[in-house]
Order: C-alpha cells, then sequence, then structure tokens
C-alpha cells in the first residue's frame, strides 16, 4: 500500500455486546404442537419513521433520468414493492427480521446465528438442531424447525416521505487484523458487534445511492404465533419498543445510516375459546390500552429472558442520541 494517500483514520464505529452465559436451550413447540394457555399468536402493525439516510439496494443499477432526476449518474436504486401498479420504496421483512434477530440473540442465552464472529467461548454454538433450541431460534427459526414470527416488507407511505440520491463511499479496511481475539494466556471473546448510531455526512465520493431521507414514514408488521409472553415480549424490546435504543437497516450503517424508529400503532391477539374452535374477531389494542399491552409483555422478558448486562450493553451502542461523526476515511 506504500505511497497510497492515507485517510485520516476515525475511532471504530461499531463495539460488542459480550456473549452471555451457556445457552439456554430446550425443547420449543413447533407450530404443531399448540399451547392453549400461553400461546399467543396475532400480529402488531407499526409505524416506521426513518432517522437517518436509509439505502437498501434491490441489487439493480438504474439511471438517474429513470429515477426522475436530471443528472445522468448510474444509481444503485432502493429495492422497491409494487403496490397497485405503483413501484414503492420499501423495508425488506428480511432486514428487519435480520435487524432484530441479531438484538434478541444479543440479550438472551441464544446461540450465534445471524452474527459472524469467529471465536465463540465454551456453551456458544452457531445454529441449533432441533428440537432443542435456544431462544432466539425458538422465535425465529432455525434448520428445518419454522420461526413463530413473520416480517412483512414497510412499505413507504409516499403521502409522508422523500427519497434523493446520495454517495456512499468504499467502506475499505486496509489495516490488517490486529492480532488474535485472545491473548496467549486465557481467551478473550468479543461477542457480537452493532455499530453506534451517529451523525450521517455528506460524502463527496463513492457510489450514487437511492436513499429514502430522514423523516420519511413507512408502514410495516410484524405477524407471530403461539409465543409465550416472554417471547412475545423480546420480540417488542428488540423492536426497541421501550424506547431504549433504536435499530439500524441497510447499507452504510459504519457511517450513521439506516437508522429507524418503530411506533407501534396496532396490537391484534387471536382470541381463543376452546382448542378446536377460534372465536370470531381478534383483541384489538391502540393507544394506552396498547401501551399497557407491550409493557406487560416486555416486564414478562425482562424477568426471565432478557439478560441485563447484555441489554445495558446493547442500549449504550445502540443509544439514537449519539452524535459521533460518521467517518468520512479509514476506521
Ligand atoms: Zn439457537
Amino acid at each position: 500500500m506504500g505511497n497510497r494517500y492515507r485517510e485520516p483514520e476515525f475511532p471504530k464505529p461499531f463495539d460488542f455486546v459480550p456473549f452471555t452465559g451457556p445457552m439456554e436451550k430446550r425443547a420449543r413447540p413447533g407450530h404443531d404442537r399448540f399451547r392453549l394457555h400461553e400461546a399467543l399468536s396475532g400480529e402488531l402493525l407499526y409505524e416506521l419513521v426513518v432517522q437517518t439516510p436509509l439505502h437498501i439496494s434491490s441489487g439493480n443499477y438504474a439511471l438517474t433520468e429513470d429515477l426522475g432526476l436530471t443528472a445522468k449518474n448510474v444509481v444503485r436504486d432502493l429495492y422497491k414493492v409494487t403496490v397497485d401498479g405503483r413501484k414503492l420504496p420499501a423495508i425488506p421483512g428480511s432486514s428487519l427480521r435480520g435487524a432484530v434477530r441479531a438484538a434478541v440473540e444479543a440479550v438472551t442465552n441464544s446461540c450465534v446465528g445471524v452474527t459472524q464472529e469467529r471465536d465463540l467461548p465454551p456453551g456458544v454454538s452457531r445454529g441449533c438442531r432441533p428440537p432443542n433450541l435456544c431462544p432466539a431460534c425458538g422465535i425465529f427459526g432455525a434448520m428445518s424447525r419454522l420461526g413463530r414470527v413473520s416480517f412483512g416488507d414497510a412499505v413507504i407511505d409516499l403521502s409522508r416521505s422523500d427519497t434523493s440520491i446520495a454517495r456512499m463511499p468504499a467502506l475499505f479496511r486496509p489495516r490488517p487484523r490486529q492480532g488474535r481475539a485472545y491473548t496467549s494466556s486465557a481467551r478473550i471473546f468479543k461477542g457480537r458487534k452493532f455499530y453506534f448510531h451517529g451523525l450521517p455526512a455528506q460524502h463527496r465520493e463513492g457510489t450514487y445511492i437511492e436513499v429514502i431521507k430522514t423523516g420519511s414514514h413507512l408502514a410495516g408488521q410484524v405477524a407471530f404465533s403461539s409465543l409465550t409472553e416472554a417471547e412475545l415480549g423480546v420480540l417488542f424490546f428488540a423492536l426497541g419498543l421501550d424506547n431504549s435504543f433504536q435499530l439500524a437497516v441497510g447499507g452504510g450503517k459504519p457511517v450513521a445510516m439506516g437508522r429507524i424508529l418503530i411506533k407501534p400503532q396496532e396490537l391484534r391477539l387471536r382470541q381463543t375459546t376452546s382448542f378446536t374452535t377460534y372465536e370470531a374477531g381478534d383483541a384489538v389494542f391502540t393507544g394506552a390500552e396498547l401501551a399497557d399491552s407491550l409493557q406487560r409483555y416486555m416486564s414478562a422478558a425482562e424477568q426471565t429472558l432478557i439478560q441485563p448486562a447484555q441489554r445495558d450493553k446493547l442500549r449504550q451502542i445502540l443509544n439514537p442520541a449519539n452524535k459521533r461523526p460518521a467517518p468520512t476515511g479509514v476506521y
């Protein structure tokens, strides 16, 4: 790399939530074994407000002219879905699911499913084999076992949203790995990596990308079936519904892109009256009743599934008030 121009170095834009103790694996029911008393099924409908420019690539390139802009540039355009014949920018359910699962894994005694760390401490493994599942695999699924949550795409509300073109710097890392992740005497396991939030920058170099602008509103929903109160609570916690942290989705997390605020609008719970029949209609919670319900389930999760030290570290890393400047060079 000898005489290449060296950009200023920025502090690393991420930190780690330490691994928890050994995984809590136990046989968890699938869809086939329905537990009537504690089985919660239904949907949460929410509004998603974009907090920093958000880009999830369609995987294709477009021309600025085709996006209604004049300059002739090639742009990585946004993932879009077709609604009533119109193509609308959206956040795919899989992106939301990945972000929420990472948060659930981090705060519960779960295996390492979505994070990429190489060195895992004793008692923590990569993935579970049914029927013995950790809390995260129990909720999101593992191997042949289907998950009990399903994320829909969050679709833009055009009346309250806007898109624009930005640039995404090349996020290269010329520095070699700084030694091994453990010392000679004892291994130090770093944990699960999350990027700090911060203040996004206007980059003058890099790929042109289409972004959903800050302040845009999207509508989404997550469906769940046969969850316990604590499982539903940890799902709500991981969505950031206690307002103690915010998730990020899409590209550019190192440069503080993709921060989202999820505002619950309506909780629908299936009503069950017997083993075989469903009562017509759902219990629907909005407003103060919705807030009470969310609190109740999140409290159940706090008492059983959520590990306090990991929860606090996650809140610290994903603090939306973080004012770190986004790196414009090497970190
Ligand atoms: Zn697992």
